[in-house]
């Protein structure tokens, strides 16, 4: 349902009972929606979201909406029109990143078990509200947000200010509280005195029906996807290792499947990657510890990978004194390593970057990252864009510039299918046809 028609059937149940009615219109002076309206937009090039750019194209917008899209000579343009001229622009679809937490702040600046245990829920959600407009700023108009963190539900709240027109932010697909086995995530207890309650990174679940309970009850609160974490420090010397069995996991996929929701793992160890996989997720985060053979049974089974570059990045330079652009810590090493297997390999990489722990507005950073480690300037632009749609089951909804489809466009200074550094340069972005930000 749109803002207007949510306000309309409101509307028309508040008629029933006149005080009611007045409040209603005091509801629709307070949150306007923003009006829609048609618009030229000429830039230098115009790059769909598939193949080459097209030099010379235009697109028409209109009621929230691409109308059309060709060479500008051959568009019929109603006259009242308004005409945005961008040259030497390259306009792109609305960019999307698969792996974010708008309820954290880089890890330099509170560190997360302190973001968890010290901050509220209050607090973090107000940060996120700043977070979510500096997202769009940037060009991404669409998030996959892979858990709160610990902020509870909040996740959902920033979703509906958002679609509501509170506030400015991209479209969210929320994981809300994601699901740890028990006693295997953060922050954890070894690190504190033994007869301490800490409050949890996420839902702590053992054994197939409590697992399948949380799935069900995250869902009913308004999860769109569901996370789990398939493995974390739970070794004696802190090392990763696998978490839930194979049958929590089958019966978490089973449980999120039956209910038309998608399935993101967590998973850095070929073991928790493996058992995922076979539990039928439907994509693996992070994955530096994954071997050939699991990357071959990732493409088989078609379970997408989103490597998280720029997180290895980030947190080699908090925690290993990386300088950004010097050699490689081990830990960035690895995640090439998985990157370039899961290539080869022919596994669907999508654009996440794990941003939250760096910061929110820089998410560009993992394009750069996918360019650097070997693929073209368009093949990541797909990846933030038609790939990325695919993997959120909203291709041909999302991700591309074609008529019918939610006006959701960038214009970038330069060409970022020549040189992807153009992505950090966003001069407009368009929102379901507003505009958020222009030359
Ligand atoms: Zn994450």
């Amino acid at each position: 349902m749109t803002f207007q028609s949510k306000l309309r059937h409101f509307c028309a149940l508040a008629a029933l009972a006149l005080p009611a009615l007045l409040q209603c219109a005091w509801a629709a002076a307070a949150i306007a929606p923003p009006a829609l309206r048609t618009m030229l937009l000429t830039p230098e090039r115009v790059w769909t979201g598939e193949g080459e750019a097209h030099k010379g194209w235009a697109v028409l917008v209109a009621d929230g909406r691409i109308q059309a899209a060709g060479p500008a000579a051959q568009l019929s343009v109603p006259a009242d029109a308004e005409r945005i001229a961008l040259p030497g622009k390259t306009l792109i679809p609305g960019l999307i990143d698969l792996h974010s937490h708008v309820l954290l702040h880089p890890y330099n600046e509170t560190s997360w078990d302190d973001q968890v245990m010290k901050e509220s829920v209050e607090y973090r959600t107000i940060l996120a509200t700043r977070h979510a407009a500096a997202t769009l700023q940037a060009g991404f108009t669409t998030l996959r947000d892979l858990g709160s963190e610990g902020a509870l539900y909040a996740d959902v709240a920033v979703k509906k200010a958002i679609e509501d027109g509170v506030i400015p932010g991209p479209r969210l697909y929320v994981a809300t509280l994601a699901l740890a086995a028990s006693h295997s995530y953060g922050p954890a207890a070894r690190s504190f005195r033994p007869d301490m309650e800490l409050p949890q990174g996420a839902q702590e679940v053992t054994g197939v029906d409590a697992v399948i309970k949380a799935v069900r009850e995250q869902s009913s609160h308004g999860a769109d996807w569901i996370k789990v974490y398939a493995d974390y420090r739970t070794g004696p010397d802190g090392s990763s290792n696998a978490t839930f069995t194979q049958e929590e996991l089958n019966a978490l996929v089973q449980a999120a499947h039956t209910s038309g929701r998608r399935v993101a793992a967590h998973a850095g160890t070929d073991e928790g990657m493996r058992r995922a996989t076979l539990a039928g997720v439907d994509t693996i985060e992070h994955g530096s510890g994954g071997t050939e053979a699991t990357f071959r049974l990732m493409a088989e089974r078609k379970v997408a990978f989103l490597p998280t570059l720029t997180a290895s990045e980030a947190m080699s330079e908090y925690f290993q004194k990386h300088v950004r652009g010097a050699a490689p810590t081990p830990a960035m090493q690895a995640a090439a390593r998985a990157f370039q297997l899961a290539r080869r390999a022919g596994v669907v990489i999508g654009n996440g970057s794990d941003v939250g722990v760096f910061a929110h507005g820089t998410n560009a950073r993992e394009l750069e990252w996918l360019v650097r480690l070997g693929m073209t300037p368009v093949e990541a632009l797909r990846a933030a864009t038609t790939v990325a749609a695919a993997i959120l089951g909203k291709d041909g909804e999302l991700g591309a510039i074609r008529p019918g489809m939610p006006a959701d466009l960038v214009a970038l200074e330069g060409d970022p299918t020549a040189d992807i550094a153009a992505v950090r340069r966003p001069v407009l972005v368009m929102k379901g046809g507003v505009l958020y930000r222009r030359p």
